[in-house]
């Protein structure tokens, strides 16, 4: 489709007029002017005026296979024509959703048969809540109601998922999120949490503030314990490898829920399909988001471990949970499809062999610039944070908003790079090249280096 015929200037108004956009400063935007992008192929995203953008983010940590890509357009498409929508009333089911069911439960950890499906991460979290509350009832024990989640976590927008995000901005002046019955713990950012340690004794210590905190509010009162492997909205926070046995053992021993959020880790964004292979995590419960159909559609998981789902099916009657599109066809379809060519094409573990050391050994050639204190990174997933101070590790100013000036600085020469806080995140397409990732580095360094 070509949009050239109306001018960028006229979509601008009309954006500015109508169009809310997620997490943005509406009175900046004013000011600045959208961009609008047409077009995407590959690690490329186009706008009306013909200026191409490197995509250093995946979109949002979703478009792992890259842009354009016929089959997903294809996939869409025929399951339109054929059923465009199933309801799951009156016990009915559709080939698609079945497919998928069944492949995630071969692909993800063992254990992990059962899948619950909708349309956002968000909802996937706002399922998997309902699903612990309903699994502790059923088990007799309706006390375990505390949900502990972690600082800087991100889990979504919907009430519980922000709930369950550590992140104070998201909470709004209701005060009444974050809801009771969720509390955060200190993360394993070893930069502010636990500078100079050794790494792997940082693990056991940041893994000892969950028990801590267990034992604060009586194991018994406990329900689940809710973390993503690696942080990446909290600004690509990668805990050492001794934290999540360390966490693992001590869910366990309290026998408290372990619930794992892959929405942005799964898919292949550590260099294994799921984060959970990484870091050698057994989950009851897993959330799956962006990756599973590379962003073409709309499409989450929700994954229930045989010992939740057993409870849940053998005593619970009906649930009454569920969403107009849970199980969508297309979107069952895309992400069939989109599996199917990560399978075939070995993206997962080219990535793995051919892209991650290289874009680690790119990140580390920052370490020394004078804006960034800390360089981190889990396999397509990286992280620099700027600081004013190096040696004190001091932080810019709330107002100062470093980071999107860094961002803006990044975009003006087409890069999309983000800002979580202060440190800017890359998570660029599983397909990107090695010379399409020294363009990402190069045009990276320029936009801090005029940032500084
Ligand atoms: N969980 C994680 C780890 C995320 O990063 C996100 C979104 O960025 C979500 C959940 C929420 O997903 P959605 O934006 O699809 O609701």
């Amino acid at each position: 489709m070509n949009y050239r015929h109306m001018e960028t200037q006229a979509w601008q108004v009309l954006d500015r007029a109508h169009y809310l956009h997620p997490f943005t400063d509406h009175a900046s935007l004013r000011q600045a002017g959208s961009r609008v992008a047409v077009r995407g192929e590959g690690v490329y995203v186009w706008d009306t005026e013909g200026d191409r953008i490197i995509d250093g983010l995946s979109g949002l940590g979703c478009v792992n296979i890259g842009y354009g890509r016929p089959e997903l357009v294809k996939a869409a498409a025929d399951q339109m024509q054929a059923l465009s929508f199933c309801q799951s009333f009156f016990n009915t089911t559709h080939p698609s959703a079945v497919l998928l069911a069944e492949k995630l439960s071969q692909i993800l950890p063992e254990g992990l048969n059962h899948v619950f499906f909708q349309s956002s991460g968000s909802e996937a979290n706002e399922t998997a809540v309902r699903a612990v509350r309903r699994y502790w009832d059923l088990a007799g024990k309706p006390e375990r109601r505390v949900i502990i989640a972690r600082e800087a976590a991100y889990h979504g927008s919907t009430h519980m998922a922000a709930s369950l995000s550590g992140i104070p901005p998201m909470y709004g002046a209701g005060g009444d999120i974050p809801l009771p019955s969720v509390t955060h713990i200190k993360t394993a950012y070893q930069y502010r949490n636990g500078p100079g340690m050794d790494p792997e004794e940082f693990g056991i210590l940041a893994a000892s503030w969950l028990e801590e905190r267990i034992l604060e509010i009586g194991p018994d009162k406990v329900a689940a314990f809710f973390a993503e492997p690696a942080q990446s909205a909290g600004g690509a926070l990668c805990p050492p490898m001794s934290y999540w046995p360390e966490i693992q053992r001590i869910c366990k021993k309290y026998d408290i829920l372990l619930v794992v959020d892959e929405v942005v880790c799964g898919f292949g964004r550590t260099g294994k399909w799921f984060g959970s292979f990484y870091y050698g995590i057994q989950p009851d419960i897993m959330q799956l988001g962006k990756g599973i159909t590379s962003g073409y559609l709309p499409l989450s998981a929700c994954i229930l471990s045989d010992r939740v789902a057993d409870l849940l099916i053998e005593e619970g009657g009906e649930w009454a949970h569920g969403f107009t599109y849970s199980g969508h066809p297309s979107c069952c379809a895309v992400a069939l499809e989109n599996i199917r060519i990560m399978e075939e094409e070995n993206i997962v573990e080219n990535a793995e062999k051919e892209l991650i050391p290289y874009f680690r050994a790119k990140l580390e050639t920052f370490v020394g610039h004078p804006l960034i204190g800390d360089v981190r990174s889990v396999g397509l997933m990286g992280g620099l944070e700027i600081v004013k101070n190096r040696v004190t590790r001091e932080a810019y100013p709330y107002e100062a908003k470093i980071g999107y000036h860094c961002s803006g600085e990044a975009l003006k020469r087409g890069l999309a790079f983000r800002a979580n806080g202060d440190t800017m995140s890359l998570m660029p397409p599983l397909i990107i090249t090695r010379q399409e990732l020294d363009t990402v580095f190069e045009i990276a360094r320029e936009a801090l280096d005029a940032t500084a």
